[in-house]
């Protein structure tokens, strides 16, 4: 995705764009494909956003897709056994929006409830700096119920960071909270593609190619080095020349293409202080319905999220109408170390005897097929400390950029954190060639009700 944004908004400007893909496919992280064993088409895992991801609505924007994107306002907390606590907004003014659902949610007590607002009244007024305290820690300290960590922050926070909270720098886990919960009701909700990935990011490489420029798949980048005014670059072997190079890959696959020399040296050391951390995606295909809900976040369980495909996914809704009651099911499991070394008939087993706690329609429900997708370097591990070490666009070569979620974004490794990565890069290389002046990233949502008063 940061390599498309580049590419789309460098196209857009004027600029000749070619670009190269490993795969046979667009949308690296985020994508589908054919599985072999069912022959279904599937994600690679779910991928949701939010209101306040501006840049990625952007190129959503740009590439046309911005109708094939649903949105959510209400989430729903399950319980084992089936109970349900809805958050929603209200029209009370921000910070205040979700205050009414979430004094009724039965999921947590009043206890529960004073701790966590007492934290978000502390994380409300401004985002507070690394220094070096896990978020875990910084919960314990400002008198948090194991509860309210368990059910409430735990859920909301290992889902959008995909790290544990002892692993969790405090800066990344409050901004997390500040847009999702705090900043508005338009900031916080939550959108689900209705297409698989690679048909949505499919588009930005038809923006491209529009525009003059090329997608080459199973193109493979080896190495570059930089000449007078140009950069070469060695792609499956063979050597060509361009006036820019945009390095939109992941900091482990940009380490095997630095050259061994003395200026790589600072940005080789950095990029040995990324680790990552796993996702797993459980794919369940049923004899018929299991609940009515189109997603809810799963308490206490390892399963954190449920994802209702055969309702969410435009195509599989209107054949699930005209075929009967089959449906497609999706349960995901962020920061799952725990799964990594477990089998899939292990993981599955696990997911039908959680499922049944959940759901109440599981337990008659035939499983008809399944599959189980594990990301095991999903995304960079955000621990506290990690973004001294976040690249900015720039590089140790003037014609040579950088991009992808784990580079200096302020963001969380997420897709508007890679088109954010994207644009940036973008921007450097426009400003380089003095072909633009206005950035190509867009402003944050602006904040309401009260949080105005904490700009
Ligand atoms: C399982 C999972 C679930 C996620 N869920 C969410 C979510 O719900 N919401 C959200 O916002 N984010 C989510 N993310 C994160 C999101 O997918 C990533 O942050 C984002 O897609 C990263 O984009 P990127 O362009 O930086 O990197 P990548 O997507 O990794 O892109 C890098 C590209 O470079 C290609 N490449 C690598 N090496 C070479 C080479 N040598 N030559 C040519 N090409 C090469 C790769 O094939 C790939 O296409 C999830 C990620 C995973 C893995």
């Amino acid at each position: 995705m940061a390599g498309l944004a580049a590419g789309c908004a460098l196209a857009e400007a004027g600029f000749r764009v070619s670009l190269f893909e490993r795969r046979p496919y667009l949308g690296g992280r985020a994508s589908s494909y054919q599985h072999p064993g069912t022959g279904e088409i599937v994600d690679n895992c779910q991928h949701v956003l939010l209101g306040c991801c501006t840049n990625l609505l952007d190129f959503y924007r740009r590439a046309g897709v911005q109708d094939k994107i649903r949105w959510y306002e209400k989430l729903t907390f399950l319980e084992p056994g089936g109970r349900a606590s809805v958050i929603a907004p209200s029209a009370l003014p921000a910070p205040l929006h979700t205050a009414p659902s979430f004094l009724r949610a039965d999921c947590l007590n009043f206890r529960d409830k004073l701790a966590i607002s007492r934290a978000l009244a502390v994380l409300a007024p401004s985002i507070p700096a690394d220094g070096g305290e896990s978020f875990l820690d910084w919960l314990k300290r400002h008198g948090q119920t194991a509860q309210a960590i368990e059910r409430f922050w735990k859920t909301i926070l290992v889902s959008a960071l995909n790290e544990d909270l002892d692993q969790t720098s405090v800066p990344y886990a409050a901004q997390v909270v500040r847009e999702s919960f705090l900043k508005s009701a338009a900031a916080g909700r939550m959108g689900i593609p209705t297409v698989p990935l690679t048909e949505l990011y499919s588009t930005a490489g038809d923006y491209i190619r529009a525009r003059g420029g090329e997608i080459q798949f199973r193109a493979s980048v080896e190495s570059f080095r930089t000449v007078p005014f140009a950069v070469n670059v060695t792609t499956n072997g063979q050597e060509e020349k361009f006036d820019y190079l945009v390095l939109a890959v992941p900091f482990d696959a940009l380490g095997r293409m630095l050259p061994d020399t003395a200026s790589a040296k600072p940005l080789a050391a950095a990029l040995g202080q990324f680790s990552t951390s796993p996702i797993t995606g459980i794919h369940l295909w049923f004899d018929r319905q299991i609940t009515d809900l189109d997603h809810a976040v799963l308490l206490d369980r390892t399963i954190q999220w449920m994802f209702h495909k055969s309702r969410i996914i435009a195509a599989r809704a209107n054949e699930a109408h005209e075929n009967g009651n089959g449906s497609y099911i999706e349960l995901v499991v962020s920061c799952s170390r725990s799964l990594v070394e477990k089998s899939k008939a292990e993981i599955v087993e696990m997911a039908m005897r959680e499922a049944q706690e959940f759901f109440p329609g599981a337990p008659d429900a035939t499983l008809l097929k399944s599959t189980v997708i594990k990301e095991v370097h999903a995304t960079y591990s955000p621990r506290p400390g990690i973004d001294q070490y976040r690249p900015k666009p720039g590089t140790a070569w003037p014609r040579v950029f950088l991009a992808g979620d784990w580079t200096a974004t302020g963001w969380p490794a997420t897709m508007e954190g890679a088109v954010r990565s994207g644009y940036l890069a973008a921007d450097a290389v426009a400003r380089f060639q003095g072909t633009k002046s206005a950035s190509f990233l867009v402003p944050d949502l602006a904040p309401s009700g009260f949080m105005k008063l904490f700009r």
